[in-house]
């Protein structure tokens, strides 16, 4: 396919998942187990889709490592068992390494709870030309924080801040971030990988019946499925107060993994196409230099 036609498709791909503005948000009308028009036994066609996508993309990544002015956030979101980690490791397997990072972001240790809550992550925003990834991040703070609202006790944060507030404060605050992300030349795009609860189940009965999949699983993980809806109550809220035209977020179908791969890289590949990339504009006195150098190359003995 045509890089043109390759990119409107893309754009199509992704549209129905993205969501820039919350108010009309509601986490119920998004179906884990939407595949559009593919259909479950049309795999090999989304696969297809995919290696075209993840093409799309490595030349995409050269251009914005060659203009070095735009940096890209991604930022990854989901119930255990969702898929995240294959998600990252399919659509970004075409992506020259030099130009991408990946950082997760889990419990936090003594030192990061002696920061603010955006410090650790702040750290790590990429920069210029590359693209960075975030495996769970901030947005742990709005998540499990809120469905167990007793880590909040051990952030050490001073007894008088903690009122009723802070969660909207929390989400004002990652607005606050995320835009001045924008103005600084960061784009920052946001994936919740919806994954329903049965098959999260099968799932983790997999990961216990799979002797190569036993190291995957965690008792706490499956405990965690107690919480299921106040999980969803706290996914929902936070794409409704953080979902914006400069950070939208993309609420992915996650029952088939092989849809959730090709959506997140079609998103991918609209997000980095926004931007009008291209090689940067050789002037006058550089053409010169290069003449220069070619003569000084050919006349070599
Ligand atoms: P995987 O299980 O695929 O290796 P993971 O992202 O689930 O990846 P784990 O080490 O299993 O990694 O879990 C990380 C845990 O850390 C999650 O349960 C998550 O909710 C928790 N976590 C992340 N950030 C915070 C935070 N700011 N406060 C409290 N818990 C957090
Ligand atoms: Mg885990």
């Amino acid at each position: 396919m045509k890089a043109d036609k390759l990119v409107k498709r893309a754009r199509e791909l992704a549209a129905p998942f993205r969501v820039t503005s919350g108010q009309n948000f509601r986490l119920k009308d998004c179906d884990p187990g939407n595949t559009l028009e593919f259909d479950t036994k049309d795999k090999e066609r989304a696969k297809e889709a995919l290696a075209q996508g993840v093409q799309a993309l490595s030349a995409l990544q050269d251009k914005l490592y060659a203009q070095d002015q735009w940096a890209v956030l991604l930022i990854f979101q989901a119930m255990d068992a969702a898929g995240k980690d294959g998600a990252i490791k399919h659509v970004m397997s075409g992506v020259n390494p030099q130009g991408c990072e990946v950082h997760s972001f889990k419990a936090p240790t003594s030192e990061e709870l002696d920061h603010d809550f955006l410090w650790r992550c702040s750290k790590r925003v990429p920069e210029r030309g590359r693209i960075g990834i975030f495996n769970r991040s901030y947005y742990e703070e709005t998540l499990v924080v809120r469905v167990h609202p007793e880590i909040l006790g051990k952030q050490k944060i001073p007894r008088s801040l903690l009122t009723k507030n802070i969660w909207s404060q929390r989400f004002e605050d990652i607005r606050a971030f995320e835009r001045y992300l924008a103005r600084n030349g960061v784009l920052v795009c946001k994936f919740f990988l919806n994954v329903s609860k049965a098959e999260q189940k099968k799932r983790f009965l997999a990961r216990i019946d799979t002797p190569e999949k036993n190291w995957k699983f965690s008792t706490a993980d499956s405990h965690e499925r107690q919480f299921w809806n106040d999980y969803q109550q706290a996914y929902e809220e936070t794409i409704r107060q953080t979902a914006t035209e400069e950070a939208p977020w993309y609420v992915v179908p996650a029952d088939n993994k092989w849809f959730t791969r090709v959506v997140v890289a079609a998103a991918v590949i609209d997000a980095l196409d926004s931007l009008r990339l291209g090689y940067p504009q050789v002037g006058p006195g550089q053409r010169a230099e290069l003449a220069a150098a070619k003569k000084e190359l050919l006349a070599e003995k």
